[in-house]
């Protein structure tokens, strides 16, 4: 029987939805058992084949974010919203109430301190979007898990639940904020 294979990316997040990821602690090592992992900064594999569940941290802000997201939802038979920014912009969704030329300019050419200041456009650099949108406002998502970041806890329920096919049952002590 062939296993599981899951991939995980952060677009516009801080990388704590992956460090709460890893705090499931030693039950990664019953997850490797049973699973195996394709694009991840766990395996540093940088382009993704086909997945059963896709985990994605953080929304779009930029052009490199909405290609990863759509290689995603193309190989990911399930794709998951993993945490607040993804789900609704988060903290990166705060530059949304400025238009991007105020922010280019504030950045980078008006800002306090700044002196004979230049807008970076490096082609190495991804274009920034004109806000940063939720990743299910770019391409189908199936499941979303709140939470800034969700605990490891319950990243490993719904993890547990999901690669069995059961419907998805968080305790209430996983999913309340306060
Ligand atoms: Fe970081 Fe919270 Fe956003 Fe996750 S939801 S990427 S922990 S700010």
């Amino acid at each position: 029987m062939t296993r599981p294979r899951i991939a995980t990316a952060s677009l516009a997040g801080c990388f704590g939805c992956h460090m709460s990821f890893l705090d499931i602690d030693e039950r990664l090592f019953e997850l490797v058992r049973h699973v195996d992992f394709d694009r991840t900064p766990l395996t540093d594999i940088k382009a993704i084949g086909p997945c059963d569940v896709g985990l994605i941290e953080g929304g779009c802000a930029n052009a490199e974010n909405v290609e990863v997201l759509r290689a995603f939802r193309q190989q990911c038979k399930a794709l998951v919203a993993l945490g607040a920014c993804a789900i609704n912009g988060g903290i990166p969704a705060m530059r949304n109430q400025f238009s991007l030329q105020e922010i280019l300019a504030e950045s980078y050419l008006d800002g306090m301190g700044l002196d004979q200041g230049q807008i970076p456009n490096d082609p190495e650099i991804p274009l920034l979007l004109d806000k940063v949108y939720p990743i299910h406002e770019v391409v189908q998502v199936d499941h979303f898990l709140p939470g800034c970041p969700p605990s490891g806890d319950a990243i490993w329920t719904f993890l547990q639940e999901l690669l069995s096919g059961q419907a998805i049952r968080l305790p209430y002590t996983q999913i309340h904020y306060d």
